[in-house]
């Protein structure tokens, strides 16, 4: 596929009238690397995230070897697109067919789980299975990140223990997981979660031989602005080094947002503007669902040549379809000339972007191009590199 160098470039040839995926293979690249150099110990990508096959095959490329998967659909994608990868299937209610498929025909071994009714349903499927890997869920509390987790999953404090101590007679090895809630804003939320862990294991007084930290990594955003990753992997491995399991025990963790919220940015153009209200040709029922329904910002950008100097003022979009609904509050701050016909970049889209788009009211994806510019804002370019970049395509948030 033929790469193009700028969204600006891409606008101002093509002028295209459906939205445009901008993906940056080799951001995606970059933070796999990252997380398979830095973190100490196995990183495996949350599919739901953002499932597409060229992206999973990126990861898997890059030294990426395990994926978090939550569905049967997500078991066979990911068995199709990288067979050698090891399936972890990590949501805690399942259906037992799935099990039975995941098990028998693809091969997964590691489940989790949160009630004795599914310890024993993934028993009843598996058929007595003595070769699994079961993580039990913990409820940990989700206060420090920007999208709660806390409710829906995981096992209370008070009946860890026999949740923890009917599964360890069951498992060849066992796990036990948490999440932090998506977008974490602090390695504390993990430090915490951790001492959780550490109480369920000595009132279990059972041999632990997984921690999975989860997902929950945070990636850069408008107003959102989360310390170093690093400060996230230190913080992690000095709280797993002090919990009481077993020396062979392995540290796992699955970031979806923070493998692949660089990996897309989307290109927009305006159809009409109203006072502070632009009408776009995505939203809510595209690309643009986390920005409508749970008000998160992502970076903006005004593509034209030459380049409006007016001053920049707050906005709001609407999307393409007949809903009321379908409006994105922002507020997405952008020269205050901006009109009809105009192209935007909207950046930071490549985690619950992509993944969320729909076909309702005959709005559809248009194209996907590559690119080799770098994403609109990074956790893995140093500060001096993002000036020096070769695309001027970087913004500070
Ligand atoms: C969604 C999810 C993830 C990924 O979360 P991010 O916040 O995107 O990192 C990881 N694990 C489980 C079980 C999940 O449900």
């Amino acid at each position: 596929m033929h790469k193009h160098h700028s969204a600006l470039g891409l606008a101002t040839a093509l002028r295209p009238v459906q939205p445009v995926t901008l993906l940056r293979p080799h951001a995606a690249a970059r933070a796999a690397r990252f997380f398979v150099e830095k973190f100490q110990g196995r990183s495996m990508y949350a599919v739901k995230a953002n499932p597409s096959p060229d992206l999973i095959q990126i990861l898997w490329e890059n030294g990426i070897t395990h994926f978090d998967v939550a569905s049967i659909a997500e078991v066979r994608l990911v068995a199709g697109v990288a067979p050698e990868a090891t399936l972890c299937f990590m949501h805690p209610v399942k259906a037992e067919e799935a099990i039975a498929e995941a098990y028998f025909n693809h091969g997964v071994r590691t489940f989790s789980l949160d009630s004795v009714e599914e310890l024993e349903k993934i028993v009843r499927a598996t058929e007595g299975a003595t070769d699994l890997t079961l993580c039990v869920r913990l409820r940990v509390s989700s206060e420090m990140s920007k999208l709660s987790l806390a409710s829906k999953f995981g096992v209370e404090q008070a009946e860890a223990k026999e949740l923890l101590q009917r599964t360890r007679q069951v498992a060849d090895a066992l796990g036990i997981c948490f999440h932090v809630g998506s977008q974490a804003m602090s390695p504390s939320a993990y430090v915490q979660a951790m001492e959780r862990v550490r109480a369920a294991i000595v009132s279990a007084a059972v041999t632990v031989d997984v921690i999975d930290v989860g997902g929950g990594f945070p990636s850069v955003y408008p107003g959102m602005e989360p310390p170093a990753l690093e400060a996230y992997f230190g913080a992690i491995h000095q709280a797993f080094e002090s919990l009481p399991v077993s020396y062979s025990s392995e540290l796992w963790c699955e970031p979806g947002r923070a493998l692949c919220a660089e990996y897309a940015s989307l290109l927009v153009r305006v159809e009409r503007r109203r006072g502070d209200e632009l009408y776009i040709n995505d939203g809510a029922y595209g690309a643009l669902f986390d920005a409508a329904h749970i008000g998160w910002r992502f970076p903006v950008k005004l593509l034209r040549e030459p380049d409006s100097n007016a001053r920049d003022v707050a906005f709001s979009f609407y999307g393409p379809t007949c809903d009321d609904m379908d409006r994105m509050a922002g507020p997405f701050m952008l020269p205050v000339d901006v009109g009809p016909g105009d192209y935007i970049e909207i950046g930071m889209l490549g985690a619950y972007g992509c993944a969320m788009r729909t076909g309702f009211n005959g709005f559809t994806a248009g194209e996907r191009v590559i690119m080799d510019d770098e994403p609109m804002a990074s956790l893995y370019i140093a500060d001096e590199d993002v000036r020096e970049a070769v695309s001027s395509n970087v913004i500070k948030l």
